[in-house]
Formats: C-alpha cells, structure tokens, sequence
C-alpha cells in the first residue's frame, strides 16, 4: 500500500515527483520521500508524515536534476521508523541506484535469511532492500539485466519504479498485481501508481505498463521489453473496491464506473425498503450512487467527513481508532430524523466501524438502518501489498453475515457477492477495450484472496508471520 512516481527529462522533476506524491497520498500516508539525479549526482529527501509536511520549499531546492523517483508509504503497525522510508537509494559497484516499491514478496523472509548468511547487512526490515541486494551481487554489466535477474529470484507484487544516475528504470511483477501507469508531459516521461497522478501535473496518460514488462527510458529513448516468464493477470479487485482513486484509470477501467456498478449490482442482489441511501464517505460515495440509481431511493448526505484526519484505519493503535471514526465522521440529523436508512460502505474490516456509524445513525434519528457493502466478506488477509490485519482480526473470517448484522447492530446487511463483484469489475471495462483483454472467466484476471483466500501465489507454510513485516 504505497504510491509511487518516476520522472524522466523534466527541469523540475522532483517538483513534479513532488505533486505525482501529493495525487497518490491516499496510498499511504506515514512517510514520503524523493531521490533525484543530476546526472551525475543523487539527491535525496524522505521524511515521516504527509507529502505536504515532507517537504518544504528547501526540501524541494535540495532536489535538483532531471530525474526522479518517489514514494509514499503506508506502513504497518509496529515498524513506522525512518529507516524504512522509501525511495531506498545505494552505492555500490556499479554507481549509485535508487527504488520505489508497490507490493510485497512473499519469498522476501527467505531470500533475506539467505543473502544474511551470505555475509549481506540490512540497513532495514523492508522487503525493498532484498531486491537491491539481489541486484548488488549480479555480475552483468548493463542494468537491466541486473535487475531482471535479481527479479526472477524474487516472488510476490511489485510495482517498482528504479533509478540510475541517467536511467529511469520501471518494473510491474507478471500477474500485475498493483497498477503502474506511463504518461508523457511534453518530452519528459511519467510513471505513476495511478493516472489520477497525470491529472495534477498535465501529464497525458499513454497506458499501464503491462503485467511482466519493463520499461526503460534513458538519453536514447523508451525500451519495453518482457523478461518474464507469463503467469497470468492477477489484478488486485480491491484496489477497485476501495484503494485506489475514483478519478483513476487502472486496470484499463475507470476506477468511479466500477464503484457505480458495483452499487448498483448491490442493490439487485439486497434490495431494501428505505428512504434514503446514504454513504460512508468517501469509501462508500460511489456505490452508494450507484445503490440509489438502481433501487430508485433518494441519495443524501447522512454522514459528514472531516477531511482533516486521516484513514481511521491508519492509526496503528487500537485505542486511537476507536477514537477515530467520530474524530472522522459525524452524522447529519436533518437527513436521517425518523428515516429508514441504507447505508453503503466498501467494506467491512474489523467491523468496529460499521459499529460506530450504525450507532451514530440512529442516535441522529434514524428509525432503521440497513447496512449494504459493496464487497464480499473480507475473510482473508493480503500478502500482496494491502494492508490488511491477521485472519483472526477479520471478522468475517469468523463469523456469518447474520452474526456480524447482531454485532454491529444494524436492522440488515447485505454484502455484493463475489460474482456479483466480478461482472461489475467485468462490465466496467469499455467496450472499445474489450477486445484487447483476455476473455477468461470473469475474476480470472484478478486477485481477490482477500475474499476467496485463493491466492495467487503459494507460501510456505510458517512464512507468514514474517510476512508482513512491511507493506509497500
Ligand atoms: P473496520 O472498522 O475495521 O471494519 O474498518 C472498515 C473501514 O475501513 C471501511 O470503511 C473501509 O472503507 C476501510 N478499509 C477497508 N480496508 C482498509 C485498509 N486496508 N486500510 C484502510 N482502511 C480500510
């Protein structure tokens, strides 16, 4: 759960990796930083805390060069330091080299014990810095094939953004489990987690660098080529479902028509007889529209967010979660006095929050709420870059709907089921785009272990626990 950014051939690159950060920052909000190159030279900030406070006009005037790659992280509990703050950048052998990472490997534990034994000292516990090891001990002269040999050893998600002194390297693992887009601003060369990064900077987008490719830019153009062996698209479903923008095209759909559909779906799979559908903003805005468009009930606000605190569930600790969700969101009494409310959220997670939001519900008045969630029951958690907690930590690993309805207290609750949330992701794809996709099976292009608990990739068992050291 990370954004990334590189920029090739721009005066002000790291200003533009700069606002690339800020239109990603809902992909992490603990830490951000920047690595420039000069040429000849690498520069480099990172800082904890939001994009905004990570730099300042001095941070930026630090940051000179053509280049530049950068990062925003969202860490899990337990391991916030500053040596985990990405972009990771070295010297070694063969120059300097820098890297921003979207995902995770689960081989990583393995390969690290490994690389350690073999004499490799860690200046972290991310799973990013496995991969510049990897690269260091490659005996290949040109870069590329560095990299591309290091990756074939390393199994997992990875959107990676690399950078040399003069070369802007970028990487999406073969199932393509996090996005990675290509655009242009006028001769300089853009990557971005999400095009909604393009928008800020009046950057045009190309396309999605393409599960398995690897694309290099450098003072003799764009290369592409695939260097891995084909495994199949495994999209991540949930980053329709609730992680990335509205406003982004990923995964070759536009992110908001999704959330629509699956609002609407939603609402033909647990009609209700309400007044009035409400969101959880901004998780649930969009398919709360598409539920009130299907089912004919009015669409209102019900429920206010302060957009001055973060994701409520970013807050590590327990404590400061619960104190969250009203620090986040409060409810609005002249919609819901005496209604018969259908709330829609994305998601339902620990269901702690489900909890607070029906009971503030119905202290502002309403005489009925209908909890609707536009997702199946999250029962697994991800190895592939989502911050999700431990399986006995997702209430829905444990217990049934009807159980987790007494425990949030709501009159019902209805959640989108999986093939329900297939055929929306399928049918959000526009049609002049259709033909150049696969025609598997809906949800043959995607991941969702965190639904299924079919994933993707095996582990050994036992490697778990050391998983998820780190989320990038
Ligand atoms: P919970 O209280 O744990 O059930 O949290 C549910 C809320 O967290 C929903 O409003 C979701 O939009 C949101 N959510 C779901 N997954 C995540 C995640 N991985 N990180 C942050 N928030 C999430």
């Amino acid at each position: 759960m990370c954004g990334i950014v590189g920029v090739y051939g721009h005066v002000e690159a790291a200003n533009i990796a700069y606002l690339g950060l800020h239109a990603l920052q809902h992909r992490g909000q603990e830490a951000a930083g920047i690595v420039t190159s000069d040429g000849d030279h690498f520069h480099q900030v990172r800082e904890q805390g939001l994009v905004g406070d990570a730099f300042d006009k001095g941070a930026l005037a630090r940051l000179p060069g053509h280049l530049a790659i950068g990062h925003t992280r969202y860490s899990t509990a337990g391991d916030g330091s500053g040596r985990n703050v990405q972009p990771f950048a070295v010297e070694y052998a063969h120059g300097s080299l820098a890297v921003a990472h979207n995902g995770n490997l689960v081989n990583a534990p393995e390969l690290r014990r490994k690389l350690e034994l073999d004499g490799s000292i860690f200046q972290s516990s991310s799973d990013t810095e496995v991969i510049i090891h990897l690269i260091a001990r490659q005996r290949e002269v040109d870069i590329e094939t560095r990299i591309v040999n290091a990756l074939r050893q390393v199994e997992g998600a990875y959107s990676l953004v690399f950078l040399t002194e003069s070369k802007l390297i970028a990487v999406r693992d073969p199932r393509g489990f996090r996005p990675l887009c290509l655009g242009r601003l006028k001769d300089a060369f853009i990557f971005a987690s999400e095009s909604c990064a393009f928008d800020l900077i009046e950057a045009e987008m190309m396309r999605e660098v393409e599960p398995g490719e690897m694309v290099t830019i450098d003072a003799k153009g764009l290369r592409s080529v695939r260097p891995f062996a084909e495994e199949g698209r495994r999209f991540c479903v949930f980053e329709h479902v609730y992680f990335a923008r509205p406003d982004s095209i990923i995964d070759g759909r536009p992110v908001n028509r999704v959330r629509e559909l699956l609002g609407e779906r939603l609402a033909q799979e647990h009609p209700v007889e309400a007044d009035v559908v409400i969101p959880v903003p901004d998780s649930g805005t969009a398919a709360a529209i598409g539920y009130a468009r299907a089912s004919g009930i009015p669409y209102a606000q019900g429920l206010i967010r302060s957009h001055y605190v973060g994701r409520t569930f970013i807050e590590p600790q327990q404590s400061i979660r619960h104190f969250g969700v009203r620090l986040k969101l409060n409810a609005v009494r002249d919609v819901l006095n005496g209604k018969r409310v259908a709330v829609v959220d994305d998601s339902i997670v620990r269901g702690t929050t489900s909890r607070k939001i029906v009971k503030m519900l119905r202290s502002a008045g309403a005489r009925e709420v209908h909890v609707r969630i536009s997702s199946p029951p999250t029962t697994h958690p991800c190895f592939y870059g989502i911050d999700t907690p431990t399986r006995s930590e997702l209430i829905a690993s444990s217990h049934t709907p009807d159980e987790i309805a007494r425990y949030i207290t709501c009159d019902s609750l209805g959640y989108l089921s999986r093939d329900g949330m297939m055929e929306a992701v399928a049918a959000a794809m526009p049609a002049k785009d259709e033909a150049k996709v696969d025609k598997a099976l809906p949800g043959a292009r995607h991941c969702d272990a965190c639904f299924s608990g079919h994933y993707p990739i095996e582990f050994k068992p036992g490697s778990i626990s050391s998983l998820r050291r780190v989320v990038n």
